[in-house]
């Protein structure tokens, strides 16, 4: 972990019902963490958000998983920069590997929703990541050089953008990136950062890790260079998900 703020996020994804969430909201409070020290946000269901909001103890952040590239208006099934802010939300997630496979989103796509989130002072957690054939011949620096050059221009304050490196082949299948191969592109994501924008920025900015992020293999993640902290899918709707939080305090 190097010297910026950890940043743990658990993304619930289209998981749970108002039971399965109550009993994890109170599994969650068990956590005991500083939030000026981490931002330990959650991503559930917006259905669910002005629950879990309510259910959550103070110091966690509450989490769209998704935002519109356009503001409110004749959007039906859409969810505005507005709605997010005017509900005292803080972050949304933007450019989920399963946005981008199942729902078309481009980097394109990713690139509007950055520019509109910046505008509205909005944090986003930007999800990038490598395909496996993409992996295995070599080219996991050029996938995520292209998927973050997408985004670059449109933005204006490094302070409220965060970098979730989530290897497509590690999510949600029990396979977590070697320590070597996290680092390895973590470090190439921060050469980016500092070749295209500046050494500043590649300084300041987070990366977080996410791709079967577990209790037993976090505490190894976190102690590299450039991890710092996670992005997890399935264990975050377990108990697991209060180790993954103390591997980053
Ligand atoms: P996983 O999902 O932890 O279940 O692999 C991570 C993610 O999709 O953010």
């Amino acid at each position: 972990m190097g010297p910026r703020k950890p940043w743990v996020g658990g993304n619930w994804k289209c998981n749970g019902t108002k039971a399965s969430i109550e009993a994890l909201c109170e599994t969650l409070n068990k956590a005991e963490f500083n939030p000026e020290q981490i931002d330990v946000v959650i991503a559930p269901v917006s259905l669910h958000i002005h629950m879990v909001k309510e259910k959550l103890k103070a110091g966690f952040k509450v989490c769209t998983q998704n935002v519109s590239k356009t503001g409110m208006g004749a959007y039906t099934g859409e969810i505005a920069v507005d709605h997010i802010k005017d509900f005292g939300l803080e972050w949304t997630l933007i450019g989920h590997s399963e946005r981008r496979q199942y729902y078309g989103e481009t980097d394109e796509v990713v690139a509007d929703k950055v520019d509109i989130c910046q505008k509205a002072g909005l944090c986003t957690a930007v999800c990038i990541g490598e395909m496996l054939d993409e992996r295995k011949a070599g080219k996991t620096t050029d996938v995520v050089k292209k998927q973050i050059e997408a985004f670059i221009p449109k933005v204006t304050d490094w302070s409220k953008i965060m970098i979730a490196y989530e290897p497509v082949w590690a999510i949600g299948t029990g396979v977590v990136a070697t320590p070597e191969q996290a680092q390895e592109t973590h470090a190439a994501i921060r050469k980016i950062l500092k070749e295209k924008v500046s050494a500043e920025v590649a300084e300041s900015t987070r990366i977080a890790y996410g791709g079967s992020v577990s209790d037993s293999n976090c505490n190894t993640l976190i102690g590299l260079e450039d991890v710092d902290g996670f992005l997890v899918g399935g264990a975050s709707l377990k108990p697991a998900f209060l180790d993954i939080i103390k591997s980053a305090l």
